[in-house]
């Protein structure tokens, strides 16, 4: 069945990946983005012209527009995405984070709940709404044990407690006013199309140049990695056939201390284009961060055993695919890292 998907926040990595993903899946799409620093519709240039696909510029919190957008497109599923996401920002200043990630959130409930009471029962049954969450809610874990659904939130970060109070928002929704919503809490992703602030693209871009490789602390946190694409489909089965009211975990169980993931990448980089030395000689230790986590691993087998989904990519094959995609990309992130060096602070480093 053709569906007409509402995703908000469509520009960025994910969600431009649901965005390509729902396209080639013969879905009709509208991408409903503000295109803050982190939005960059050159991600979505392989199907900007695909019949299916549409455009709107617009901010979440703005909820006279969102509602318009809602009411013009007529989804069957809104799948909400948009958020500031990166957290070494969100402890230099937390207001953009409240502003989208909790008002917006709220906003976009809004909209999205009068457009579904309007509906005609048959689309109004049919009708779901995908909150997507990260793992981040949940805290730090010690050295054993997962992430599951039941897990107390414990958020450390001005970023992780946003998107906490978010889900809140969307789980008073369902219980309130019967709202068709789903959440999803996801462990750190990687692949192409990954903003150039974050660890694994700020490494390997960091190595091509030449510049030292920041490596938070002794390298020791630990994170569960999931290929962007294998969390796309993951987003796509949980709008379609989670249940309502229900948190779906989803993880690709790859846990990698931060230092492996850098000296892997090195390793590549050095196989697939050797420089002098070793790449390994730019591996820079610095300064923790504050409130850093020391480890996330999700436990998905609610996914896995009731909605089928299993993580395609290992961490292997999927960090040697996004290492080629950098080295075959640069029409891609050029532009990106000259707004870095020309003085707009985007290169912070993201371990979370
Ligand atoms: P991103 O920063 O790459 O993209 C965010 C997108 O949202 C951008 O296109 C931006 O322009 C847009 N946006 C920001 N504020 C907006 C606003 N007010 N109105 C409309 N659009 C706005 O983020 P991402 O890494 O793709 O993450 C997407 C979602 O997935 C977020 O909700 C994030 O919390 C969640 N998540 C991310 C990860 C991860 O590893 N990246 C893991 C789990 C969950």
């Amino acid at each position: 069945m053709v569906r007409r998907v509402l995703v908000t926040g469509g520009a960025g990595f994910i969600g431009s990946a649901v965005c390509r993903h729902l396209i080639a899946s013969g879905n009709h799409v509208l991408n409903v983005d503000k295109l803050t620093y982190a939005g960059n519709l050159a991600s979505l240039s392989a199907i900007d012209n695909a019949p299916g696909y549409q455009f709107a510029q617009a901010d979440i919190c703005d909820q006279a527009s969102v509602s318009e957008a809602i009411n013009q497109f007529r989804p069957d599923h809104i799948m909400h995405l948009a958020a500031e996401s990166h957290v070494d920002r969100s402890i230099v200043g937390a207001r953009e984070f409240i502003d989208t990630n909790i008002v917006g959130t709220f906003a976009i409930l809004e909209a999205a709940r009068a457009y579904w009471l309007a509906l005609p029962s048959e689309r109004r049954d049919a009708f779901r709404f995908l909150h997507v969450s990260t793992d981040e809610v949940y805290g730090s874990l010690g050295p054993d044990g997962l992430f599951t659904e039941e897990t107390r939130y414990d958020p450390s970060s001005p970023y992780s407690a946003s998107k906490a109070a978010a889900d809140h928002l969307v789980t008073a929704w369902v219980r309130t006013y019967g709202f068709p919503a789903v959440i999803s809490n996801c462990s750190n992703n990687y692949g192409p199309f990954h903003f150039p602030e974050k660890l694994i693209p700020l490494v390997i871009l960091n190595a091509m140049h030449e510049k030292p490789l920041p490596v938070y602390g002794k390298g020791d946190n630990i994170r569960d990695w999931l290929y962007v694409e294998d969390h796309a489909k993951a987003l796509d089965l949980i709008v379609s056939k989670g249940r309502i009211g229900e948190k779906y975990n989803v993880g690709g169980r790859n846990e990698r201390q931060n230092i492996e993931v850098v000296r892997r990448i090195c390793d590549l980089l050095d196989r697939l284009r050797p420089r002098a030395g070793s790449y390994h000689e730019l591996i820079t230790f610095v300064t923790d961060r504050p409130g850093h986590d020391h480890r996330y691993a999700i436990d998905a087998t609610k996914l896995e055993t009731e909605l089928g989904w299993k993580a395609e990519e290992n961490f292997d094959t999927g960090i040697e695919k996004t290492v080629r995609w950098y080295i075959e990309n640069e029409w891609w992130w050029r532009p990106l890292r000259e707004r870095v060096y020309k003085g707009e602070r985007l290169g912070l480093l993201k371990t979370t």
